[in-house]
């Protein structure tokens, strides 16, 4: 196997100096600051896997995504940009991460696009736009044309701070985006800017609204917080609910500069249902709605709105994962907290065929493992996963 970036790994042998803070997960690498490299630790391969390439593979078109134990993959989470306008507590340092992607070394438009194509070929159904923040990768509007365009999907959604919506949501409409997930996590403008370290609420709700015209789909995100915007959540659902808007409620996870956080910025499930008093249904019992890893209570009023909640934590959802990651770089992550990649990129700029990039995606989830290790408080890495150079 071909090892790029091996300073990540220490000469192959990792070495970490285990720091036990409130929530158990912190660690820092032995070597003292982190290094510029985007995600130390992150073992990133390539080449190698599609020179090995079985001659039968694709002879009758291209296999579907599976893994070892039977999970199909349909839906891709895409990474276009690295970079953000926010740095969110939970998910980017102060003053951002140290090290973003140069332009050389992201997926071209052109790479994407071929990318998207193949992965569609392969049983791919839905592509969601991620970053860091989508909307400030230069011409957004015109990567994700190219991308309909040459792939032919039509779910096309994205996850976005919403900052630049305003001025967006129109042309994302006409290029092809049916859906945008906005991520509020309180309606609170102080706090909205404490959270994000300078974001502006008035812009985003403005881009809310803006995307509603343009009939874009929209849900809101938020990741709740104890002590910081627990009290915000029934004023946000009462907000969402009015606009017509399903919101949802992400489980803070601990990784990257959540793990980092306090214990008590935790709060499972049970306890974000509790935020949320009289307004939901608790004895009916929660339903997943079948596209993603979101459950769902209903209001308790009978008027058939619904609130959703993605604990990835308390209610571990990785036996139904039908999910891959492709990073700004076109780093293959099978998985949000795993440390290994596989580099499409790589593949495709080494002249790898499109046999070959498949080959090597099948490859790379064949070693995916079955649960995330998030509840292991042994488990070393979780401080190092960046949210935001995965896409979340
Ligand atoms: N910048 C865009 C945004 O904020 O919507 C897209 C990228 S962001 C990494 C995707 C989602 O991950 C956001 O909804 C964000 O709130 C969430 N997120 C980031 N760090 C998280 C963490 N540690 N636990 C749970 N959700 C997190
Ligand atoms: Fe940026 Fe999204 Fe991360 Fe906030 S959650 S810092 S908006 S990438």
């Amino acid at each position: 196997m071909t090892v790029r970036r091996a300073s990540r790994t220490n000469g192959g042998v990792r070495r970490h100096l285990k720091v036990v803070g409130q929530t158990g997960f912190v660690d820092r690498p032995a070597s003292g600051a982190r290094t510029n490299e985007a995600e130390p630790g992150v073992t990133t391969s390539a080449g190698e896997a599609s020179r090995r390439r079985p001659d039968a593979f694709g002879l009758h078109g291209l296999p579907l995504l599976t893994d070892g134990r039977g999970r199909a993959y349909t839906y891709l989470r895409l990474s276009v940009t690295d970079r953000c306008d926010f740095a969110c507590v939970y998910c980017m340092p102060r003053g951002g991460e140290d090290d973003h992607a140069e332009r050389p070394d992201l997926l071209s438009f052109e790479e994407t696009a071929r990318l998207a194509s193949i992965l569609c070929e392969s049983g791919i159904n839905r592509i969601r736009f991620t970053g860091g923040e989508p909307l400030v990768r230069r011409d957004v509007v015109r990567l994700i044309d190219l991308v309909q365009r040459r792939s032919g999907i039509t779910r096309l959604v994205m996850t976005t701070n919403g900052s630049r919506l305003a001025d967006l949501a129109r042309p994302l409409r006409v290029a092809g985006l049916s859906g945008v997930n906005v991520s509020i996590d309180t309606l609170d403008p102080d706090r909205f800017q404490q959270i994000t370290r300078g974001g502006e609420l008035k812009r985003v709700l403005a881009g809310v609204h803006a995307a509603l015209e343009a009939g874009l789909e929209v849900k809101v995100n938020a990741v709740a917080l104890g002590g910081i915007n627990d009290i915000d959540a029934g004023n946000l659902v009462d907000w969402a609910w009015g606009l017509g808007i399903i919101p949802r409620f992400i489980e803070l996870m601990p990784l990257g500069e959540a793990a980092r956080m306090p214990r008590s910025s935790f709060l499972a499930q049970e306890q974000l249902i509790g935020l949320l008093g009289a307004r939901v249904e608790r004895g009916g019992g929660s339903a997943i709605d079948g596209q993603g890893p979101a459950r769902y209570l209903a209001a308790a009023d009978g008027s058939g709105r619904k609130v959703g909640f993605i604990t990835a934590v308390s209610n571990e959802f990785c036996g139904s994962c039908n999910r891959i990651r492709i990073t700004a770089r076109g780093d293959l992550r099978a998985c949000l907290a795993s440390r290994e990649a596989s580099s499409l990129r790589d593949v495709m700029r080494a002249g790898g065929s499109d046999l070959d990039v498949a080959w090597a995606v099948h490859q790379a989830l064949g070693s995916k493992l079955v649960g995330h290790l998030f509840a292991d408080q042994n488990a070393t890495e979780h401080s190092r996963v960046g949210m935001s150079l995965i896409g979340g």
